[in-house]
């Protein structure tokens, strides 16, 4: 299995840009796909070697979720991103962290900035998400009301400094937009895990956009095995509860008896789990619906 250590030094240090002014860049790795094996054939001895190759081992370890080994290997990044998108990514209590200090510090002299076409709407059927986009000339007028106050803001802390004040209590008026920096070390067990729910079409774009870099970026070409396995059994795949596989043999059982290939959504709502029944919302049952859609076992709504 070749090693990591040409990426590495490609990678180390090379900010890869996020957002309009923020970047992750690696800045040291422990291990790579090797260690991840070699991790597992302590544990489960030389015959191991015997049924599964390096890559099938991994692939077999992440279908398990046999985690332990991924934690051998540990990857640390300087990461530079808006206050707001830090306070989603530090909720993630496995990594170490050491952020930028605005009590010791000046507070960094830049602002996430949103452009006029970039301003979305409140989602209608997520009441954390977002929806489509406002016309560019409602967002013209919010970019430049943001502006305005990122600016004012920033003139109100410098002239705070000037005055005297101590930079602990001058930021308190800074933006969630204001920048801030951080060195984030974790081991790859939970880094994935981050970048499962991080990456997610739930999470917020800004923090979409630093997970994916990190994942497509930096672990992909320090790690291909892991990554490979990671797309193939967690990314890309579904995870089934008892009440959608009864859902999809119920289902399933009712068109062949019809002689019928396609489901409806009647045919759904028919077979549906009997809890939902009488249920106007049921959170539940639309995800269930999307996965049957994925699996092309209902058309699309
Ligand atoms: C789409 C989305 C929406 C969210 N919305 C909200 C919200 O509205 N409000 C809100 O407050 N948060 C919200 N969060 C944050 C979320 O609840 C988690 O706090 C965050 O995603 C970190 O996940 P974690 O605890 O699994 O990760 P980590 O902290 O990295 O922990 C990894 C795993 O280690 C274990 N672990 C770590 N620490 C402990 C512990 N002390 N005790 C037991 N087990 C532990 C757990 O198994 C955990 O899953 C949201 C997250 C996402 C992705």
């Amino acid at each position: 299995m070749p090693t990591n250590a040409a990426q590495v030094e490609e990678l180390r240090w090379k900010k890869i840009s996020v957002l309009d002014d923020g970047f992750v860049c690696l800045v040291d790795v422990m291990g790579d796909d090797q260690a991840v094996v070699q991790a597992a054939r302590v544990s489960y001895g030389e015959g191991t070697k015997k049924v599964s190759d390096d890559r099938g081992l991994i692939r077999y370890l992440m279908r398990h979720r046999h985690s332990t080994p991924f934690e051998m290997a540990e990857i640390k990044l300087l990461c530079r991103v808006p206050m707001d998108t830090w306070r989603q990514w530090i909720r993630h209590r496995t990594a170490n962290v050491n952020e930028y200090s605005t009590r010791y510090s000046l507070a960094i002299d830049a602002t996430q900035r949103t452009p006029p076409d970039q301003w979305r709407t409140q989602a209608a059927n997520n009441r954390q998400g977002s929806g489509d986009l406002l016309s560019p000339e409602v967002g013209a007028e919010l970019t430049a009301s943001e502006l305005a106050l990122q600016d004012s803001a920033r003139k109100l802390y410098e002239r705070r400094i000037e005055l005297g004040v101590a930079r602990e209590q001058a930021r308190k008026d800074l933006p969630l937009s204001t920048y801030t920096e951080a060195y984030w070390k974790v081991d790859i067990h939970n880094l994935l895990h981050f970048l499962a729910l991080r990456m997610d079409s739930h999470a917020q774009l800004e923090i979409r956009e630093y997970a994916t870099a990190i994942g497509e970026k930096i672990v992909k070409p320090l790690f291909p095995y892991v990554w490979e396995a990671f797309e193939d059994y967690r990314l890309g795949a579904m995870f089934l509860t008892r009440l959608d596989v009864e859902l999809i043999s119920r289902l399933t059982a009712k068109l062949s008896a019809n002689g019928r290939v396609a489901a409806t959504e009647d045919d759904f709502l028919e077979v549906q789990d009997p809890t939902w029944k009488d249920l106007t919302r049921s959170r539940e049952r639309d995800e269930c619906r999307q996965k049957l859609v994925r699996l092309g076992l209902l058309p699309p709504t």
